[in-house]
């Protein structure tokens, strides 16, 4: 008898607190990862669970092993959509633009209709690969001959080496990863301006990691919200739980990302519950969809 009184009471404040609500809007978490090291701290079953309690409608996954990101998709389903990561081996981030087999397989994977995207390609200033090589560029081609997106993140100390990748191929959906690093809210401007077939992602920009989008109190720098709302259809948001980023990270451990998920989450509803309701639907929803839309 109780616990249906207590059900009442529930349901009788959560009506009356629409701050609660807009928490529980649904979410396209668009930016996560699912590494071999993840593994070891986290299965497929708990990651699924973490955002379904989440109210995660869709997301977009990257594996280091790629498959691993098809293994969560079967554990979950098809709001689970999995890129192709061209680190096709544990140790791939480090080798993947000399080995032709990332081809092979990014080939037949987006055949088969296994994978939707491409991606997560980092490419770090001063650092091999640059963005001619030719594993790089024979991506690029499967991008366009699958239309798929590609979710890139280029790490250089202006717009134009993405400029330039962008402008090169109209066709292709490019989502520049990590935006608020050393590419400034004027640099991405360029990008969106010159680039319509380009969106940008907040993704591990939270204070615990890199930072460089928001205020103390978690709601966007003024410079970043003026652009989001200039461009409000061409910014998504993720919570890419990849915790060996940080310095007290030890790497012959696993890495327990997933298990800080409430706190990714919370800040990024944060900014996104400061902005006005149709902006912030676009971003924690609909403008994922339009990615993937073919
Ligand atoms: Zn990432």
């Amino acid at each position: 008898m109780y616990h249906i009184k207590y059900l009442f009471l529930i349901l009788f404040f959560s009506a009356i607190q629409p701050g609660n609500l807009s928490a529980a809007e649904i979410f396209a978490d668009s930016h996560i990862h699912y590494n071999w090291d993840h593994r070891e701290e986290t299965s497929t079953q708990e990651v699924v669970d973490i955002l379904k309690k989440h109210n995660v409608g869709l997301t977009i996954v990257a594996g280091t092993p790629s498959e691993l990101a098809l293994e969560l998709r079967e554990k979950g389903g098809d709001w689970i959509i999995p890129f192709f990561s061209p680190y096709i081996h544990e140790a791939g981030k480090r080798d993947w633009y000399m080995d032709e087999q990332v081809i092979k397989n990014a080939d037949s994977g987006l055949k088969n209709g296994q994978y939707f995207g491409i991606g997560e390609v980092h490419f770090m200033n001063g650092f091999q690969p640059k963005t001619d090589n030719r594993i790089f560029l024979q991506l690029i081609e499967l991008a366009g001959k699958y239309r798929v997106p590609m979710l890139i993140h280029i790490d250089s100390g202006n717009e134009i080496t993405f400029q330039k990748l962008c402008l090169a191929n109209p066709d292709i959906k490019m989502i520049f990863a990590h935006a608020g690093g050393n590419l400034r809210a004027e640099h991405i401007e360029k990008i969106l301006s010159r680039c319509d077939n380009v969106w940008i992602d907040f993704a591990a920009r939270d204070p615990w990691r890199y930072g460089g989008i928001s205020k103390e109190d978690h709601t966007l720098l003024p410079e970043w919200k003026t652009l989001v709302l200039k461009y409000p259809d061409r910014f998504i948001t993720g919570t890419d739980p990849v915790w060996k980023v940080t310095r007290w990270s030890t790497w012959d451990t696993g890495d327990e990302g997933w298990t800080h998920y409430q706190k990714l989450y919370d800040y990024h509803w944060t900014w996104l519950n400061e902005l006005p309701e149709e902006v912030r639907q676009k971003i924690a929803w609909k403008n994922t969809q339009a990615i993937l839309k073919k």
